[in-house]
Formats: structure tokens, C-alpha cells, sequence
């Protein structure tokens, strides 16, 4: 008999949440994600999407009721709208209340009606700058008219969007502002990032450290930022501008801790299930995934995995070595 019981861990947290990388691939290298040279995983490592079909489906079984696809760049991995229309069932069937993504916008345009169609209400579009050659230069090769393009044609779709981007000193740190500005004009939730440790990737990381405590410093003078409860289980705090009316959040992972309250796991697309964004705990899962057809072994798995769910994290910049504390890329865990 399959186990159908929640999962919980060491300290009483409910995982109700999974994100899942379903490629480490990506058509564009945002200097701070990628080396420009990036040797990706050989595709044998990859789960299927059935794999990951069936692994996404074992945790929804037990209680996971978000679900989030990321990468690398979700919608580069093949056959991917054939997945999430497979996951659609199980928003249909009530067992998942979201199924969201997120992307560099970059080949929304083509999959913002499957994705509606699929079920999908919301997304989350990675984008750091309005600037044209600004964009060019952080994603190395990237045209901003395709996501904003993207952006478009998932909110004909009825997708509601939220932006997600990374605070980067000296790159867009001056933009902040008109960014909020164009966010919530466009109805869109906006959510800065402070730069994460994680990877080697060329260049001094600690260059572009930008704390979001001096963002939001700054942010207070020009705009009125009302404290709000409004939280998603996630590590983002929201204030609402009450200039615009829109939501504005801060995911600060560097300066503050979020842990008490976590409530997500993380599967790479190799099936290594991270237990915490920030230590190495970690569990295969593709061992007893390709063992048998059955998913006995793999929620045996799961629940050695959630029982091992360390209480917290423990990022830094190692400022003397200039190494990432982590050397995981954010493209294969998932960002
Ligand atoms: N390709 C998709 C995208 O860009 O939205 C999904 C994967 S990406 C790894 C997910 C998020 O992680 C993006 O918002 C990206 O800006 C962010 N990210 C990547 N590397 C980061 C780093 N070192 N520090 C903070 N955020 C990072
Ligand atoms: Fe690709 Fe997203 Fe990383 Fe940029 S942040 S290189 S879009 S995976």
C-alpha cells in the first residue's frame, strides 16, 4: 500500500509546496545564472517527462498543492507543454489548487494559450531591466521586445503576471523605480531579488551585491510603503505602494531568514530532491523512480527525504575567497 499521508517534517512544517526544475537548459545567460560557456547535463541524467510526471504526481498524492515548473528555462525542455497538460488533471480534480511557472518570457509568446488552457492562472516572468541594451548585456543575448511580447500574450491569455527581478548594484539599481512604475501600471505584482550565492560564474558576484535593505531604504523616499500580511508560504515580504496600489515584494535571502515557515521542497531535473534552498541536504529520487513501475520506493523516498529537512539555511558570500558558498547553479535546482 502506497503511502497517502501528509508530509511533515522534524519541526511540524507542512511540505505543501514543490518547485520543479525540468531542464537545466536555457536560451538565454544572465551573468549572474550562467557562465557563458555553460556545459549542460547530458540528457540521459534528465528525467522524463513522465518521470517527472510521476514524481510531481506521487507528491501531489501527499499533499502538495502547489506546484511550480522552473529551470534553466521551462519552456526550452521538449515536449514540455505535454507535462503540464498532464499535471492539468490534477487541478481538475481539485488535488492541486496551482500549477504556475516560471520563465524568462522569452518564448511566452508562443505557449501563453496552452498554458491557459492547461489551467495555468499565473506566472512568474524573470526580467531585470525595461532597457533594451541594458537587457542585452544582463541576459548576454537576449531581445526584451520578445518578453515583453510574451508578457502580453499571456495576459490576453488570462494569465496574471507577476516580475520577478534581480537587485544587481551598479546594473539596474537606478531603474527600480520606473520598473515598479511599469509593473502595477500594467497590473502586475513586482518582486526584487537579492543576489544569491550559487555557482561559479565569471566575474566577482560580490560586485553586484546590492542589499535589498538600501533598495528598500531608497524606495521609502520617493514612494509610501505600507507594511501587508500578504504572504504566499515563500520567502518574499510585500509592502503595497500606495502610490500605484500594486504589491511590491523582497526576497532577501542573504540578510534575513524565512525558514520557520517554509513549507517547499525542491526536485532537480536530475531527480535530486533539495530540501532546502540553501544546504546540500538532498535525496535521490531517480534511483527508486527507474526501480520499478510501482511508486512504493519512491515515497519510502520521499519520506526519508522530509524527515531529513534541516531547520534552516546557511548562505554567505565568502568574501575572503570569492567563492559561492553553494556551488549548485541556480539552473539545476531551480530558481
Ligand atoms: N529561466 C527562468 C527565469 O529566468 O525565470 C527560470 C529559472 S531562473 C534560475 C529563476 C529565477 O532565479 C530568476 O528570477 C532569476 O533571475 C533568479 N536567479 C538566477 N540566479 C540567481 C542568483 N544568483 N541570485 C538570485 N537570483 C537568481
Ligand atoms: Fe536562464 Fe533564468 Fe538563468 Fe537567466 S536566470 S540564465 S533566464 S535560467
Amino acid at each position: 500500500m502506497v503511502s497517502q499521508s501528509p508530509l511533515i517534517d522534524r519541526f511540524g512544517r507542512k511540505v505543501t509546496y514543490l518547485r520543479v526544475s525540468v531542464t537545466d537548459r536555457c536560451d538565454l545567460r544572465c551573468v549572474y545564472c550562467m557562465a557563458e560557456d555553460m556545459t549542460f547535463l547530458p540528457k540521459r541524467d534528465l528525467l522524463t517527462l513522465e518521470e517527472l510526471d510521476r514524481v510531481c504526481s506521487a507528491f501531489v498524492a501527499r499533499g502538495v498543492t502547489r506546484l511550480r515548473l522552473t529551470g534553466g528555462e521551462p519552456l526550452v525542455r521538449k515536449g514540455v507543454m505535454t507535462l503540464v497538460k498532464s499535471l492539468g488533471r490534477h487541478l481538475t480534480s481539485g488535488a492541486l489548487k496551482e500549477l504556475t511557472l516560471t520563465t524568462n518570457g522569452n518564448l511566452l509568446k508562443t505557449f501563453a494559450d496552452a498554458l491557459a488552457d492547461c489551467g495555468v492562472r499565473r506566472i512568474n516572468v524573470s526580467l531585470d531591466t525595461l532597457d533594451p541594451d541594458r537587457f542585452r548585456a544582463v541576459t548576454r543575448w537576449g531581445d526584451i521586445s520578445k518578453v515583453l511580447n510574451g508578457i502580453r500574450a499571456a495576459q490576453r491569455a488570462g494569465i496574471r503576471i507577476k516580475l520577478n527581478a534581480v537587485a544587481l548594484k551598479g546594473v539596474n539599481e537606478d531603474e527600480i523605480p520606473e520598473m515598479i512604475r511599469f509593473a502595477h501600471g500594467e497590473g502586475m505584482d513586482f518582486t526584487l531579488i537579492e543576489t544569491m550565492p550559487m555557482g561559479d560564474v565569471e566575474g566577482d558576484r560580490t560586485d553586484h551585491y546590492l542589499p535589498l535593505s538600501l533598495v528598500r531604504e531608497r524606495l521609502a523616499q520617493r514612494f509610501t510603503l505600507q507594511d501587508s500580511d500578504y504572504r504566499t508560504g515563500g520567502p518574499a515580504r510585500y509592502v503595497t505602494v500606495a502610490e500605484t496600489g500594486g504589491r511590491l515584494g523582497f526576497i532577501t535571502p542573504l540578510s534575513h531568514n524565512f525558514c520557520e515557515s517554509c513549507n517547499r521542497v525542491r526536485l532537480t531535473c536530475t531527480g535530486t530532491l533539495y530540501l532546502c534552498l540553501g544546504q546540500e541536504d538532498a535525496a535521490d529520487l531517480r534511483a527508486p523512480l527507474r526501480a520499478s513501475e510501482g511508486d512504493e520506493a519512491l515515497h519510502a523516498a520521499i519520506d526519508g527525504a522530509i524527515a531529513r529537512k534541516p531547520r534552516g539555511h546557511d548562505f554567505v558570500i565568502d568574501r575572503a575567497q570569492n567563492r559561492p558558498a553553494l556551488a549548485r547553479h541556480m539552473n539545476v535546482t531551480g530558481g
